[in-house]
């Protein structure tokens, strides 16, 4: 069978760095394997799913270069939902049930406090034809739950090794809700073997969630995935990521200037024995990738690395990377790899590549401190004619010290400050020839 990954968000929200985790690996295992990647949207929930979402998502991972061969959409399926839902209706694997959730709920509650797991009883099974007949007549919908086979299950995982899920402590899980919803499992079973799916890779907390999916696909004589269960993402005090999630989504790291082969770097290597590497094609990393060089411990993640791995991307992007960008700036063609190599040492996002290019083309109100007016005055008066060159810098700065004794600091900082109006910035020698602005007195 061909190989096959998927990733399947739901569209209620917005992606987050544990999501591209997920993405990232599918489609790191589907690069390396010459198979394809499935991006499904999981959207059965069609009051909580919305078009906004999905665009975003699909936003977030084009932004990451993370290109999908193959694409659905779960509420185009619904039909097929049925039939494997009518199928298991008629093997009595799944089993309509009338408890209402406050019912449930008193249920659980008395278990629990017997000291027993709070696992459903099974009583609607007990229910006779009349009852049934009696709920059908007072217009009551079940919601119908599949009939686990309460053993261990059992699978070789690509990243935690051997796993074994008892599912005696489990309840009965709910398939199809009162309004006919049907629940992720189905859905998600349903699309893994139509797709020919091989191999799902997604978070630790599917655990329990596999072991009752391989019982699932087994029952529709499906053919049983290789799985992979990755860790789940910290903040660096050990709290679950989600309670920051918003801070967090991939759609404002983008928004905020984050490189995107830097989440892309740090993603797939957090959390495995490999540090990470500066580099800038996702090809590249598919041919480092190692799945199995990563835990199951909980992996912190820290925004800070990801910023300063950002900035190292960045300085180390090779012009034909960057030049579909120059370009858009408008930086004459002769212009670009001398301009690049100025500016791209002391760079952190690429919003100040603009920045720069404007202080050069614009200029800038200078910024001069009192005592160093009349220094400055004298400096510019001396300053080459145009054009200047990478060695004007160094002839007019030894000229300018000269004539006025300073050295070092207070030669060269009065003069950066007066013509790009910042304390910091790219190697003076390099930006000097591009500066077409010089103040005047
Ligand atoms: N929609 C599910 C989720 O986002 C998909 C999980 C899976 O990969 O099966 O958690």
């Amino acid at each position: 069978m061909k190989f096959l990954t998927r990733f399947a968000p739901s569209p209620t929200g917005y992606l987050h760095v544990g999501n591209i985790r997920t993405a990232l690996f599918n489609f790191l295992l589907s690069k390396q394997n010459g198979g394809k990647f499935l991006l499904r949207i999981d959207d059965t929930d069609l009051e909580r799913s919305k078009q906004i979402y999905e665009d975003e998502i699909k936003r977030d991972l084009e932004w990451l270069g993370i290109e999908w061969d193959l694409y659905e959409k779960q509420s185009n399926r619904f039909e097929r939902y049925i039939d494997v839902f009518e199928k298991l209706k008629i093997e009595h694997k799944i089993y309509p049930c009338y408890e209402t959730k406050s019912e449930l709920n008193l249920k659980r509650k008395k278990l629990l406090n017997m000291g027993k797991p709070p696992v459903y009883d099974r009583a609607a099974l007990k229910l006779s034809h009349d009852e049934h007949k009696k709920y059908e007549k007072d217009g009551i919908n079940p919601h119908w739950r599949f009939l686990l086979d309460k053993k261990g299950v059992s699978w070789k995982d690509k990243i935690i090794g051997d796993v074994r899920i008892d599912l005696a402590s489990l309840s009965d899980p709910v398939f199809v809700k009162e309004d006919g919803q049907f629940l992720y499992t189905l859905a998600s079973v349903c699309d893994d073997i139509d797709f020919n799916i091989t191999h799902v890779v997604r978070g630790l907390d599917h655990l329990t969630n596999t072991a009752i999916q391989i019982q699932l696909i087994r029952n529709l004589n499906g053919d049983v995935p290789v799985y992979g269960h990755h860790s789940l993402l910290v903040d660096l005090s050990g709290d679950n990521l989600s309670k920051r999630l918003g801070s967090l989504s991939v759609r404002d790291l983008r928004n905020s200037g984050v490189e995107p082969m830097a989440l892309i770097n740090l993603m797939s290597t957090l959390g495995s024995s490999n540090s990470p590497k500066i580099l800038h094609s996702l090809n590249d990393v598919a041919s480092f990738f190692e799945i199995n060089s990563f835990g199951s411990a909980p992996t912190k993640f820290d925004l800070n690395l990801l910023n300063s791995m950002s900035s190292k991307v960045l300085r180390k992007t090779p012009i034909n990377i960057i030049k579909k960008e120059l370009i858009e700036l408008g930086i004459p063609n002769d212009d670009q790899e001398n301009f690049w190599e100025a500016i791209k040492e002391n760079l952190n996002t690429r919003e100040e590549i603009s920045q720069l290019w404007d202080i050069c083309i614009n200029g800038i109100y200078p910024v001069i401190e009192k005592e160093d007016l009349e220094f400055v005055k004298t400096a510019i008066k001396i300053l080459p004619q145009a054009p200047l060159d990478k060695n004007s810098w160094k002839i007019w700065t030894n000229q300018v010290s000269e004539k006025t004794g300073r050295k070092g600091k207070s030669l060269f900082l009065p003069l950066r400050k007066a013509l790009t109006g910042k304390n910091i910035g790219p190697d003076m020698g390099k930006l000097l020839p591009f500066l077409k602005k010089i103040p005047e007195f």
